[in-house]
């Protein structure tokens, strides 16, 4: 799937840089959090391999609101950069939300600008957040059926399932969002033809969460003890139960990755291309 999304954009990028200039996307990293380095190592590696701009910041953990803003105002400003990704987490003193929102709307790769959420509630045109879009375009290309189906989506952040649901609901499925305080979390799951497990508890969803033939999206990245990367879904039982499952690792993880680069090349057209 990653490489048949990255084989449609090759061309897409090769025709922006005869035309005018790679697209670009700026990436920033605070700090030396293992799991936001590799990350943004791999989206770095990932704009070479596809023949796009790709500038990291890379910052200490003592930062300040006030020079991150300042970072992100300069990069609004650069007319070759399409992209701006602030690596999330952040330090406790920067204030978050700000840091967010400086992003100019029309640079926000990853949909997080309450203006792009706006657009989303309201199904206009506008960037959406990666992982979501993602699961999105993988239940699509797979041809598993969305309208009318009952989807559940347990977790209800606002970069993963608040926006899956809203993606689901705008593509007809009937849908139900779950989270830390619902109650018998089982029995709702065992509805869905199709489960988004974006909670971040390793295996939580088992046998008895999981309707027979079910679609199951796995979204859950959880380190074990013993350093091994794994899902929210129990993959055994996934595999005896559903349909179709989406592995961790794999899965939802290299499709994020592929859909902020697609959102990159999407908003390097809208600023070329326009007019
Ligand atoms: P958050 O911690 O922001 O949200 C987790 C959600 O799960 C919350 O809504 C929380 O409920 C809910 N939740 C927690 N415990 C339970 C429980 N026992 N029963 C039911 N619901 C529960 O996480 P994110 O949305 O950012 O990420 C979720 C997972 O997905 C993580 O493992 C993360 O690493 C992974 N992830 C993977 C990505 C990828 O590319 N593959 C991208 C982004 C995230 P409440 O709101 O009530 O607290």
């Amino acid at each position: 799937m990653r490489d048949r999304i990255f084989a449609e954009l090759k061309p897409r990028v090769e025709k922006l840089t005869r035309s005018h200039r790679p697209p670009g996307l700026a990436m920033i990293l605070v700090g030396n959090d293992p799991g936001s380095e590799i990350y943004v190592r791999i989206k770095s590696k990932t704009c070479a391999e596809l023949g796009m701009y790709g500038e990291q910041i890379h910052r200490p953990e003592s930062i300040t609101t006030g020079d991150l803003l300042g970072i992100i105002e300069g990069l609004n400003q650069r007319a070759e950069i399409d992209g701006i990704l602030v690596q999330t987490p952040l330090p406790p003193q920067v204030d978050k939300n700000r840091v967010l929102r400086a992003v100019s709307p029309d640079k926000d790769v990853d949909g997080f600008h309450p203006l792009n959420v706006g657009a989303l509630v309201e199904n206009l045109p506008g960037p959406r957040a990666c992982t979501p879009l993602g699961i999105l375009e993988m239940l699509r290309r797979y041809d598993v059926p969305i309208a009318g189906r009952h989807a559940v989506v347990v977790g209800r952040s606002d970069i993963v399932g608040k926006p899956m649901a809203l993606l689901l609901l705008h593509a007809n499925a009937t849908v139900t969002i779950c989270h830390s305080k619902t109650v018998n979390l089982a029995e709702e799951c065992r509805r869905a033809d199709i489960l988004v497990a974006a909670i971040g508890r390793a295996h939580l969803i088992t046998r008895d969460f999981i309707k027979p033939g079910a679609v199951i999206v796995d979204v859950g990245m959880n380190r074990n003890p013993d350093g091994k990367l794994a899902g929210d879904v129990n993959p055994e039982d996934a595999k005896a139960m559903a349909s179709a499952y989406t592995p961790v690792p794999g899965g939802v993880g290299p499709l994020t990755i592929a859909t902020l680069m697609s959102n990159t090349v999407d908003i390097a057209e809208q600023h070329l291309c326009s007019g």
